[in-house]
Order: C-alpha cells, then sequence, then structure tokens
C-alpha cells in the first residue's frame, strides 16, 4: 500500500505505549499472497527491540497487576467493542496480509478477535481460587497471582485471532505483555496496538515486537526476564522452544501441529457428514491446526461418499479473496505454496491418486501471481505413509476406506499428532467408546469447529503442551500458591 507520498506504509513496533521503528532501521517487505507483490514494510526487529519492549512491560507490571478486577476488565471490554466497531477494515486488512477469503475474515477471524477481549473481561470477574478446610486445625486457600512479563508468540493462519486468544487472558489477571505475531501477517496486530491505544490501555501493559521469529521470537524466548512463553505454531518451532526455555524453568504453554482425523460411519447423517468434511478440509485454504486432513469412510459408503465429495470439492471456487464468489483464497507465502505442492508430489511418489486438484491454480489480472493452489482430493495411500502422518497445512486431503471400528482407531492414532478428531455416526455409544480412546486433545461428535470459549482447548502428544481456553488459561499465565493457616492444635 502507497501512502500518499508515494513511500510504502511502514508497520511500526508498539513499545511504551508508542508507535516505534525498530532500533536498527531494519525493513522486511510485506507480501499480499493474492498478488505476490509487496505492500508495505514491517520491521525487522531484534534483540534490541525486545528489550525495550520488556523493560516498558517490567515498568508498567506494578501498577497493571495491582489494578483492580473491574479496572482491566472494562479496558478489555473497550477493547473487543473498538475490534467490533472496525471490523470492516480489520477484515480487509487480514484478508490483503495472509491471503484468506475476506468473508472468512468478516465471518470468523475479526469477530473471534473481539469475542476473545470480550470472553475474559467477563471470564476474570468470574475466576475464583480453592480453599481446603482441615477442620479446627488449619484452613488452606490458593492464591494465583500474574507472572510478570510473558511472551506471546503467534502464527499467520488466523493471526489477529490467535494473536489475542493468548493476549486476552494473560492482560486479565495482571500480566504485562510483549507479543510478537508472525511476520507474515504483522498489519492486524499493527493496527490492534492502535485500538489499544484508543482504548486506553496503560503505556507499556501489551507491547508488539514485529520481526523473524528466528531474530525477534529467539530473543523473546531467551529473555531472563520473561516468566513465561505461550506459543502457537509448528511443532519442530515448539521443540526449539522446549528446548530453549527448559534450563530456565519458564511456564511454556505450546499449540502445535496436528494431523487431524474426520472418522465417517455408513449410519452418519450422510449430508451433514458431508458438508462439514468439505468445510473442515477446505475451509480457510486448509490453513487451520484443526482441518481434518485423514478422511476415513465406512468402506460399504466409500465409493459413493468419494464422488460426492470430489464433485463437491470441483464446485468450490478458487478466486481473488477480496471478490465475494471465493470459496478458498491465496495460500499465505511462495515458500508455504512449494511445501503443499511437494506434499503433493509426495503423494503421487508415494502411490496416491489425485482425484481432484493437485496443481497450482493460476488466476489473472491482480492475482496473476498470487498463491493459489487447487483444492486437492487424494486416494490410495495407506494410512502410514508420510502424506499421511506429516501436516501439509492446505488445501489437501486424503481418503481412506476402513471395514472397523478397530481398525479405523489403530489408523487415526498412528500419527504423532494428536490436536482434534471428528468422529459421524448416529451411534452415540461408539462415538463415546471412540471419544475415550481417540489419542486428540479435542474431539468433535457430528460437527467440527464449533467451540465454546469455556472448553480446554489443546492436543496431545506433539500437537503441544498445555491448554488455553477458559479458565485453564487463566490459570496457565498465574502461579499457584497455596498459604496454610495454622487455627489451632487437633
Ligand atoms: P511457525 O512455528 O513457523 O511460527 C509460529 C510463530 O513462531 C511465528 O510468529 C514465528 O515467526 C515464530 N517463531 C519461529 N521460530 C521461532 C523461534 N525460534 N523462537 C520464537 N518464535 C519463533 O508456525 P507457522 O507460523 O508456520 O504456523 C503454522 C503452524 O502453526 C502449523 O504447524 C499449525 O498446525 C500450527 N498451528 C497450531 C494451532 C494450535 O492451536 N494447535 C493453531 C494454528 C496453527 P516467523 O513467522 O517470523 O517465523
Amino acid at each position: 500500500m502507497q501512502v500518499d507520498d508515494g513511500t510504502m506504509e511502514q508497520i511500526l513496533n508498539y513499545i511504551d505505549g508508542r508507535l516505534v521503528a525498530p532500533v536498527s532501521g531494519n525493513w522486511m517487505e510485506n507480501i499480499e499472497p493474492a498478488t505476490g507483490l509487496c505492500y508495505s514494510e514491517v520491521p525487522d526487529s531484534d534483540l534490541a527491540d525486545v528489550d525495550a519492549a520488556v523493560t516498558a512491560a517490567e515498568r508498567a507490571f506494578a501498577a497493571w497487576s495491582r489494578a483492580s478486577i473491574d479496572e482491566r476488565s472494562r479496558v478489555l471490554l473497550r477493547i473487543a467493542d473498538l475490534i467490533h466497531e472496525n471490523l470492516d477494515e480489520l477484515a480487509r486488512a487480514e484478508s490483503i496480509d495472509s491471503g484468506k477469503p475476506l468473508s472468512v475474515a468478516k465471518q470468523v477471524d475479526i469477530p473471534r478477535a473481539s469475542a476473545n477481549f470480550q470472553f475474559y473481561s467477563s471470564a476474570i470477574q468470574h475466576f475464583c481460587s480453592e480453599s481446603h478446610a482441615m477442620g479446627e486445625q488449619a484452613l488452606n486457600y490458593t492464591l494465583r497471582v500474574p507472572l510478570g512479563v510473558v511472551g506471546c508468540i503467534s502464527p499467520w493462519n488466523l493471526p489477529l485471532y490467535l494473536f489475542t486468544w493468548k493476549i486476552a487472558p494473560a492482560l486479565a489477571v495482571g500480566n504485562t505483555v510483549v507479543g510478537k505475531p508472525s511476520e507474515l501477517t504483522p498489519m492486524t496486530a499493527f493496527m490492534l496496538a492502535k485500538i489499544c491505544m484508543q482504548a486506553g490501555l496503560p503505556a507499556g501493559v501489551l507491547n508488539i515486537v514485529h520481526g523473524l521469529g528466528s531474530k525477534a521470537g529467539q530473543s523473546l524466548v531467551e529473555h531472563s526476564d520473561v516468566q513465561a512463553i505461550s506459543f502457537t505454531g509448528g511443532t519442530q518451532t515448539g521443540a526449539r522452544i522446549a528446548k530453549t526455555v527448559a534450563p530456565s524453568f519458564k511456564k511454556i504453554s505450546l499449540e502445535l501441529g496436528g494431523k487431524n482425523p474426520n472418522i465417517i460411519f455408513a449410519d452418519c447423517d450422510y449430508e451433514n457428514a458431508m458438508a462439514t468434511t468439505v468445510r473442515s478440509s477446505f475451509f480457510n485454504q486448509g490453513e487451520v491446526c484443526l482441518s481434518g486432513s485423514r478422511i476415513f469412510v465406512e468402506k460399504s459408503i466409500f465409493e459413493k461418499f468419494k464422488l460426492d465429495l470430489v464433485a463437491r470439492t470441483k464446485s468450490l471456487t478458487v478466486a481473488d479473496p477480496l471478490i465475494e464468489q471465493c470459496d478458498l483464497g491465496a495460500l499465505v507465502s511462495e515458500a508455504h505454496l512449494e511445501k503443499v505442492l511437494s506434499y503433493i508430489e509426495l503423494a503421487r511418489q508415494e502411490g496416491g491418486k489425485i482425484l481432484t486438484g493437485g496443481i497450482r491454480a493460476r488466476l489473472n489480472d491482480r492475482c496473476e501471481g498470487g498463491c493459489f493452489v487447487e483444492p486437492t482430493v487424494i486416494e490410495g495411500l495407506s494410512h502410514d505413509c508420510r502424506t499421511n502422518q506429516e501436516e501439509i497445512f492446505g488445501p489437501v486431503v486424503t481418503l481412506m476406506p476402513f471395514e472397523s471400528e478397530v481398525e479405523v482407531l489403530a489408523y487415526v492414532n498412528s500419527t504423532a499428532y494428536g490436536l482434534s478428531a471428528s468422529v459421524w455416526s448416529e451411534n452415540l455409544t461408539r462415538c463415546h467408546r471412540l471419544a475415550n480412546q481417540i489419542q486428540s486433545g479435542i474431539i468433535w461428535i457430528n460437527c467440527w469447529m464449533v467451540r465454546d470459549l469455556r472448553t480446554p482447548f489443546g492436543g496431545m502428544k506433539q500437537s503441544g503442551v498445555g491448554r488455553e481456553g477458559g479458565f485453564e488459561a487463566l490459570k496457565f499465565f498465574t502461579e499457584t500458591k497455596n498459604v496454610c493457616i495454622h487455627l489451632g492444635d487437633s
């Protein structure tokens, strides 16, 4: 985006209540994935910027942590309202920055970012702790105190949605925050900074440092004055962060990748299962950690399901994310597009048959150089091949038949991941049985992506450590103390 004087718009860091350029004066290009063109510049921040942000956050901590719950709650609610008031502008920015359809940003990303602040402005009013009475001998009560300065690091697929999902609970319980959004999608975090200023959030309470994960992110993770890291992103990055922080015993919460199964039994509500499977496969170009990328279908309905799924997939429109008719927009970057295409090639080499898609989509006019991939359905692969074991994070799903519950359970649990699963059957006894045995943090029965913000959210195995959501997040962002008062000898 050119500003009036002909120069490129510069996204700024938000430190100590002010919008500032990176100390080094270094910037990186911010590319619009739908066009492949640079449209703004993002700070290439380093330790100096992180240091300034942590110092500001430390300074702000005393007053913010002692502010009344009402006061913190009011500011968070004001931020929620301002996000809502600026929905159209934020949604457009999110779509341009990430390549996602404008309709998705309008209906999902931005409303949810507002809801995150609204939810935690209310949740903090109801957060309470336990007491354990020991008869007349003693009384224990639990205190949950804020940690201090915490780091929140988020990915590019649901930029403002996931960034605020961390920031809101961290601030609600009285921490101060240094956030690092993905450098691929920094624009709405920049806009959030302006909203926080407008909402009257005190200087230094939230600081946002833009830049590379390997530089700005790593500096934040390593910083000795940061007490906790809440991270959402890839499993490899999560492992690196866990290794970095282990010697310092910082608290960490890791929300990582997934390779989620949809398990479709012959006795399901077929139309609902089909429509939802299309959505869980291709919503947000499949760039959702919760996407159902392995579709297991009971053998007796496999052929019919396959034909219908392929027909519905073919009817989806890959288009300029800013137009209304767009079902799938652009992938986030050329590098990510290459990764997705390389997995499609791997699937071919592993013996998979591409039923539809499988290629880069070429658009015209302003989207000529954009990062588009046709939605892709593959069959004929074994459950244990690399295509079915590794996260692709794009519009690519595989179809596999199964004959029994025991068989499909083994397939489902065969990956290193354990984030979510969807089970489709009208036999609820079977659904409950499977829910108990599937190794995933989130199980949906006859639905997908139905979210209640009070519920625990997170994955098992290599999909993460800890849970976000509801009081779980408030517990993560506090230190628990037990106070024991002696009352008398028993
Ligand atoms: P990455 O792991 O590459 O990056 C996530 C964030 O971490 C970015 O801000 C990144 O910065 C930063 N980062 C990278 N390296 C470091 C480091 N050494 N220290 C600190 N921060 C670092 O993930 P993606 O952005 O590619 O996101 C996609 C991944 O996120 C997928 O695997 C997906 O499954 C997962 N995800 C998980 C969710 C969940 O709730 N479980 C939800 C959504 C996504 P930069 O962008 O500059 O590299």
